[in-house]
C-alpha cells in the first residue's frame, strides 16, 4: 500500500511533544512491513541548519493562499527502504526560531502557515507521479487537507483521489481561528457552516478534519470513547459522536532501539528483567547526581513531564505535602508552568535530600530517571496515549497513573491483596485519591510482590508492530471502500 502522511513534525528532525515520534516510530515499521511510505513536513530552520544529506527535489509549487500566489520548493531525503520525506521549503513561513510559537506566544500567522502547508501536501499527492491510495493526517496543523481533496475531486477533476484517515493526538489543540484566514484556503464558503468548519463563528481545522475525512482514528481505545463525553469531548463531543462508526483508537507503540535499558548511551548501567542489579546502581548513580541522599533502599518516585495542567501536576504537588517525605525520595524532570515550577522548587530547598527538581529539557536525565527510580507518577487529567509509562514498564519504574486514555488501557492495576498487575491506578483526579495510591505504593514496596510486578511489567510488548498492522488493516479497509 502507499500511504502519504502529512504532520507539522518529525523525530528526529522536529520535535516539540509524541507526535514527532509517532508518526516516525509509526512510518518506520509500516515500510519495514513491506508499506511505501512517504511523509510530508514542513523545512524548519532547525531542519535546515542541522539536517546535512536533504536533496533538492525536482518540484516548484506556486499555490494561491487568498489573493497571492506563494512559492515552494521541496526537499527530500529517503532514510531507510519505503520510506522518503518531503520537507516544504517556504521560507516565509518555516525558516523561524520554533515550530509553532516564541516564548511570546504563538505565531500569529500559524492558521495561514498551515492553510499553506495543507495546500501543498494535497498538490503533492494529485501530481506526483507517486499516487498514494491513503493519507494519513495528524492533528490540526493537516486537517484540513480532506476538505481540500474533497473540493478538488468534486469541483476540479481529481479523480479518484486516496481515501484520508485523520488521526486526533490530543483533541485540547483545535487549531481554532478567527474567519478572516478563511479567505486563505480559496474554498467556497458554503463550508464555512456549522456543518463544516466553522466553530461559533470562528474556523476550527480540527472540526474540519472530524467532518471530512474518511476515518478518524486517535491513540488508544479509552481515549476514544472518552472523546465523546462533554468531560473530555472540548466541545467537539457532539461532531464526534456523529462519527461514532467511523472512529477508532490504536495505541501509539514504543521505539525500545531508543527506549530499552540494554544498548542505551543515556545510562551507565545497563541490565535486564534477567539481571536487575544495574538497576540498583542507575538509581544511586542518580541520586549522587542530584545531590539527593544516597540509599539504594529508599522508595523513589520520579515525574517526568510538560508542566501543564493536563497533566495533573498540582494533584501531586498536594499529595507530595500529605506523605512523609523523609521516608522517601522524588525527582521531577519538565519544563511550562511557572507557577507549578516554583511549587516544586520549594518542596525542594525544604526537603533537599529527598526531593531534586530539575526544570528544562534533558533526554538523558529522563532515561536516567526511568532507570533509577522504583515508581513513575503520571497523574493526567487526561492522557490519550502517553509514553511515559509504557517507557516506565520497560524500565522497571512502576507506573502509578489515573485510569484515563492510554494509561487506564496500558496499565494493570496490582490489587491491594498482592494480586500482579503492572502499575497502580486511581480513578477519580483528586489528591486524596493519588494519596492513597502513593501510600499503597509504599506499602507494596518492601513486599516480595513488588519485584513481581515489577519483572511483569518490563515484559510488555508495546512494539510498533502491532499498533502498525492495525493501522495497516485500517488502511486496506479504507481503499477498499473508496474503490467501491
Ligand atoms: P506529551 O506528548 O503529552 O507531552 P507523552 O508522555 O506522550 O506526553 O510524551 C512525552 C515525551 O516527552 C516523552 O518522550 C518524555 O520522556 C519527553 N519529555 C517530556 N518532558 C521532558 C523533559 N523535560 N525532558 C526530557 N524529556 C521530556
Amino acid at each position: 500500500m502507499r500511504i502519504l502522511a502529512a504532520t507539522s513534525e518529525l523525530h528526529p528532525y522536529s520535535k516539540t511533544g509524541g507526535l514527532a515520534d509517532m508518526v516516525a516510530g509509526l512510518s518506520n515499521s509500516l515500510a519495514e512491513q513491506g508499506h511505501e511510505v512517504r511523509i510530508v513536513t514542513p523545512l524548519y530552520k532547525c531542519v535546515r541548519e542541522s539536517v546535512a544529506n536533504l536533496k533538492p527535489f525536482d518540484w516548484k509549487m506556486q499555490l494561491p493562499l487568498g489573493a497571492q500566489t506563494i512559492e515552494a520548493k521541496v526537499w527530500t531525503i529517503h532514510p531507510r527502504d519505503n520510506l522518503t520525506i518531503y520537507f516544504i521549503d517556504q521560507p516565509d513561513f518555516f525558516n523561524r526560531d520554533g515550530l509553532y510559537q516564541t516564548e511570546q506566544g504563538g505565531f500569529p500567522d500559524n492558521p495561514d502557515r498551515f492553510i499553506f502547508f495543507s495546500k501543498a501536501v494535497t498538490h503533492l499527492a494529485r501530481y506526483l507521479d507517486w499516487r498514494p491510495d491513503i493519507l494519513h493526517l495528524h492533528d490540526w496543523q493537516s486537517a484540513l487537507i480532506p476538505l481540500l481533496v474533497r473540493h478538488q475531486s468534486t469541483n476540479e477533476g481529481w479523480e479518484n483521489p486516496p481515501a484520508t484517515c485523520l488521526t486526533i493526538h490530543n483533541l485540547a489543540y483545535q487549531g481554532v481561528c478567527d474567519k478572516s484566514h478563511f479567505e486563505n484556503t480559496n474554498l467556497p464558503w458554503d463550508h464555512f457552516t456549522p456543518d463544516g468548519v466553522e466553530f461559533f463563528g470562528s474556523i476550527n481545522f480540527l472540526k474540519a478534519g472530524i467532518v471530512y475525512s474518511d476515518w478518524v482514528s486517535t491513540v488508544s481505545r479509552k481515549y476514544a470513547s472518552e472523546i465523546l463525553t462533554p468531560e473530555f469531548g472540548c466541545g467537539l463531543e457532539a461532531i464526534l459522536t456523529k462519527r461514532i462508526s467511523t472512529l477508532s483508537g490504536i495505541l501509539n507503540g514504543v521505539d525500545y532501539g531508543e527506549w530499552n535499558t540494554t544498548n542505551n548511551p543515556f545510562i551507565p548501567f545497563q541490565y535486564s528483567a534477567g539481571n536487575l542489579d544495574g538497576k540498583s546502581k542507575n538509581k544511586m548513580a542518580l541520586q549522587r547526581s542530584l545531590g539527593l541522599k544516597v540509599d539504594s533502599n529508599v522508595p523513589f518516585f520520579g515525574t517526568i513531564s510538560r508542566l501543564a495542567e493536563q497533566k495533573g501536576l498540582h494533584l501531586l504537588i498536594k499529595t507530595l505535602r500529605e506523605l512523609d517525605l523523609n521516608q522517601m525520595q522524588f525527582v521531577l524532570l519538565g519544563t511550562g508552568d511557572v507557577s507549578l515550577a516554583n511549587q516544586f522548587n520549594n518542596l525542594a530547598k525544604e526537603f533537599p535530600q529527598n526531593v531534586a527538581i530539575h526544570i528544562g529539557y534533558d533526554r538523558q536525565l529522563a532515561h536516567l530517571i526511568e532507570a533509577g527510580t522504583d515508581f513513575f507518577v503520571m497523574p493526567s487529567l487526561y492522557e490519550p496515549c502517553g509514553l511515559n509509562q509504557l517507557y516506565s514498564l520497560r524500565y522497571g519504574s512502576i507506573p502509578i497513573v489515573r485510569a484515563t486514555g492510554g494509561l487506564d488501557d496500558t496499565i494493570q492495576d496490582i490489587d491491594s491483596s498482592g494480586a500482579p498487575g503492572t502499575g497502580l491506578k486511581f480513578l477519580n483526579p483528586l489528591a486524596s485519591e493519588l494519596t492513597e495510591t502513593m501510600r499503597r505504593a509504599l506499602r507494596l514496596y518492601p513486599t516480595s510482590n513488588f519485584k513481581r510486578c515489577q519483572l511483569m511489567g518490563m515484559k510488555q510488548d508495546y512494539s510498533w508492530n502491532l499498533s502498525a498492522k492495525s493501522y495497516a488493516n485500517l488502511f486496506t479497509n479504507l481503499c477498499m471502500q473508496n474503490l467501491r
